[in-house]
């Protein structure tokens, strides 16, 4: 049930609008002044807001800033001030929409509609920015930098910091290779101590853990190792160290 706030003080418009919005099947409050709209604000889940602007105490257009601040629900300002003015002012202030008085239902039903949908089209975009990362897929293996996690065949590899880095690296520059001296100046580039060494001792380290599950073989995987070792199959994932000289690349 969509939850509509009217804040109104003619019960006669308030009374009027609430059987539109009951006709069209949503689930109108009504409240008369700024302080009560604020207080049903913050006690009932409200999905919209039908503001007057010429209120007892506070007006609407105090009250629109205020209700900004917390919540970002479409606000309809319905108003019988149609100076240009006025609507530059309630736009201003953060509303959706201004409509003019006297309402007609289906106008105002329309508006509150494409108001709704266009509020529910920016909470699902940034319900979908929420997910989780997606992160990078190579075959069975997903790499997810954020989380710094790798997933091969549904099943967590546990890498260190260096092994993750890495294999990120080469994962996010497919079919280019790199010399160790050129992964060593990529990933241990700030380290104090280290020497190019130590990156084919990484390589091994991240071949046997990837190599070692049993179904990076299974899905014919492609490592490609040292002339001395050649190569086995295992997927679309690939080391290569084509000549005597260590280069390492993912394709
Ligand atoms: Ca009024």
């Amino acid at each position: 049930m969509t939850n509509v706030l009217i804040v109104e003080d003619e019960p006669a418009i308030s009374d009027m609008e609430r059987d539109f919005l009951e006709g069209a099947g949503y689930n109108p409050f009504i409240a008369e002044n700024s302080e009560e709209a604020l207080h049903m604000m913050r006690s009932e889940k409200i999905d919209a807001v039908i503001l007057d602007v010429t209120l007892p105490g506070e007006d609407g257009f105090s009250l629109c800033r205020k209700l900004r601040e917390i919540t970002n629900v479409p606000i309809l300002f319905a108003a019988a001030r149609t100076e240009d003015s006025d609507i530059v002012r309630g736009l201003g202030l953060g509303a959706d929409d201004y409509l003019l008085k006297p309402l007609k239902g289906t106008i105002l039903i329309a508006h509150l509609r494409a108001q709704l949908s266009v509020h529910m089209r920016i909470k699902a975009e940034q319900l979908n920015k929420s997910m989780p990362e997606e992160g990078i897929t190579i075959g069975d293996l997903i790499i997810r930098p954020k989380a710094r996690q790798v997933i091969l065949n549904d099943k967590i590899v546990l890498l260190t910091g260096k092994e993750f880095d890495l294999l990120y690296f080469l994962a996010t520059h497919p079919n280019e290779v790199f010399s160790k001296e050129q992964l060593f100046e990529q990933i241990w580039s700030l380290d104090p101590i280290g020497e190019p060494a130590t990156v084919t001792v990484h390589i091994n380290r991240l071949r046997a853990k990837l190599k070692r599950h049993p179904a990076m073989l299974m899905n014919g995987l492609k490592l490609f190792g040292a002339p001395a070792t050649g190569f086995m199959e295992i997927d679309s994932f690939e080391w290569a160290i084509p000549s005597d000289e260590e280069l390492y690349t993912i394709a």
